[in-house]
């Protein structure tokens, strides 16, 4: 399977299956699903804010008739640019894991608004978030959390269709999900994969991404639609893979020969990874591998220190290239 081009808005995959992808799938340009059947629905999340929520569900109503009312949303993992538009699917069931579900809690929009107002005063870790997030309007989005929760696996009907939930968080974030169509081969997996992009290891165990990623290469699926970037088949799981053991594997090394965190993301030579988008993630990556190394001793920052940290190695350009 190949060839899907990566424009924005929606692309039908065939089989009542269906991708809403934003290029160029950096920082809050997430990816989205629908899936229909015997005029039921389920949309695989939502997008960072209303503006683009809005748009994308009008696009998906001209499209598709079952659209018009979406029975269930599933919310592949916390981050906001996966749940803040949820308040929009008024009346569908809301799916996450449990995990998920509790890390919404944590930065609801509403926190959002002000860590973003807040932001520019804080240096150069606050200015560059406050920059990543500016083409996104987080003022006037309400909370909307799931209305229904699960562990390990939920097995779920979109008309005669079957939809299997296979938790493999914690990994990208605590909950993470993927959302699998046996029948169809086809596989939405939030965050689990970044194509073209650096993914982000908020959370870890790292080892557990590494293990989820093999887990969607093994599935069968022809056509893979990742959280963020283009859609891919199984030789993107393994190439976000590959990312992932390369890090771990020289970060490792850093954290033998007793380097700080900042400086192994610094040292670290990205070597056939270094075409990837929004390199300066790196940061975060190897914080939370020294975090489980260490046993949570090393490599603790808050989500400023991080960063501040990513906005001087992406300024430095150090990573990208290199
Ligand atoms: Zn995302």
């Amino acid at each position: 399977m190949g060839g899907w081009r990566f424009t924005k808005g929606l692309h039908d995959l065939g089989r009542g299956c269906f991708a809403w992808l934003q290029p160029d799938g950096g920082w809050g340009w997430s990816n989205a699903g629908l899936v229909s059947d015997s005029g039921e629905s389920l949309l695989v999340d939502t997008l960072f804010d209303l503006r683009l929520t809005a748009e994308m569900l009008a696009a998906m109503r001209a499209a598709v008739p079952a659209a018009e009312r979406i029975g269930v949303l599933v919310n592949t993992h916390a981050n906001g640019d996966h749940c803040y538009g949820n308040q929009l699917v008024s009346g569908a069931r809301i799916v996450a894991s449990r995990a998920s579900a509790a890390e919404m809690e944590e930065l609801p929009p509403e926190a959002m608004v002000r860590a973003i107002e807040n932001a520019p005063a804080l240096g150069p870790g606050g200015e560059f978030l406050a920059q990543v997030f500016a083409p996104f309007e987080f003022r006037g989005i309400r909370h909307t959390p799931p209305t229904e929760t699960f562990d390990g696996e939920l097995r779920l009907r979109v008309g005669a269709k079957e939809v299997v939930l296979i938790e493999v968080g914690p990994a990208h974030t605590r909950g993470d999900v993927l959302v699998w169509l046996p029948e169809d081969r086809v596989i939405y997996t939030g965050d689990i994969l970044f194509i073209g992009g650096t993914p982000i290891a908020w959370q870890g165990p790292v080892d557990h991404w590494i293990a989820a990623c093999e887990r969607i290469a093994k599935l069968g699926a022809e056509v893979v639609v990742p959280g963020h970037g283009p859609i891919t088949d199984a030789k993107g799981a393994l190439a976000v893979r590959d990312y992932l053991v390369h890090v771990r594997d020289r970060a490792r090394e850093c954290y033998d020969a007793g380097l700080s965190p900042a400086d192994a993301a610094r040292a670290i030579p990205l070597g056939p990874f270094a075409g990837l988008s929004d390199a300066e993630r790196i940061a975060v990556n190897v914080h939370t591998l020294y975090r489980e190394w260490s046993r949570g001793k090393s490599g603790v920052a808050n989500a400023l220190e991080l960063f501040g940290l990513m906005s001087e190695l992406a300024r430095a350009g150090a990573r990208v290239g290199s």
